[in-house]
């Protein structure tokens, strides 16, 4: 339902909750945050309101890389396993996603066969594994490569404790806006929790993936191969 994304120089979990409440009015079920700080990827993640959330956050969270999500469940029950964010096996990647994966249930049914231990009721836990299986270099083509396997729509935001430089983004029929700061970026599903930090911003179009880092954004088309850069620039909103 609503994704939130910080890297930057300040602490990314105060901004996540932050940007979190501001898509509170968009309705949703469950709430989570994610964030890689120097003792790796932490998450929190919590069916109810995202106070609740909040004051239940663990006093060690540090970290200046994050990702949050709203959830509107269609994928199993609103409860705290099935909150965003997903990660994969060995808990290095997670995964924040609106929209619905088509084929979830016969990509759950292969990763089983090979072994995964699934988790929740998601689909898009899926996504998580797919990620964290892929044997490319780059957090971007190991993105492309699981986005290759999906059938449906998704606004993504990804994290990876062996990246940790970046954010990893993409849309398909869900909306993904870049906001870009000094020396800090952010990202969201919606105007609503970027107009406080920057009205600097770019719209990803559907089949777009970005790298976003505290210092820019690089943006790619997704195509059958893999995906070619292209040179999406950052726009002054009013
Ligand atoms: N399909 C996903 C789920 O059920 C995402 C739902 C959403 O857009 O919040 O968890």
């Amino acid at each position: 339902c609503g994704i939130v994304g910080y890297i930057g120089t300040q602490q990314a979990a105060p901004l996540l909750i932050e940007g979190l409440t501001r898509l509170e009015h968009r309705g949703y079920d469950s709430a989570g945050v994610a964030v890689l700080g120097s003792s790796g990827l932490k998450v929190a993640k919590k069916a109810g309101r995202v106070r609740d959330l909040s004051e239940g956050l663990p006093k060690r969270f540090g970290g200046k890389v994050g990702i949050g999500h709203t959830r509107w469940a269609t994928h199993g029950p609103a409860n705290d396993v099935n909150a965003h964010p997903h990660t994969d096996a060995v808990e290095r990647v997670a995964v924040v996603h609106n929209g619905i994966i088509d084929n979830a249930a016969a990509l759950r049914a292969e990763l089983t066969a090979d072994g995964v231990d699934l988790r929740s009721d998601t689909d898009t836990e899926v996504l998580a594994h797919l990620i964290g299986r892929s044997t490319a270099k780059t957090l971007e083509a190991r993105t492309a490569d699981a986005l290759s396997r999906i059938e449906g729509t998704y606004g993504i935001a990804v994290t990876h404790a062996d990246f940790p430089d970046r954010i990893v983004v993409a849309r398909n029929g869900s909306p993904l806006i870049i906001g870009v700061g000094n020396h800090e970026m952010h990202v969201a599903s919606d105007l609503a929790a970027l107009v406080r930090y920057t009205t600097t911003v770019a719209h990803l179009d559907d089949g777009e993936m970005a790298t976003v880092t505290a210092g820019g954004f690089t943006t790619y088309r997704l195509d059958a191969t893999g995906f070619s850069a292209t040179d999406r620039r950052a726009n002054k909103v009013d």
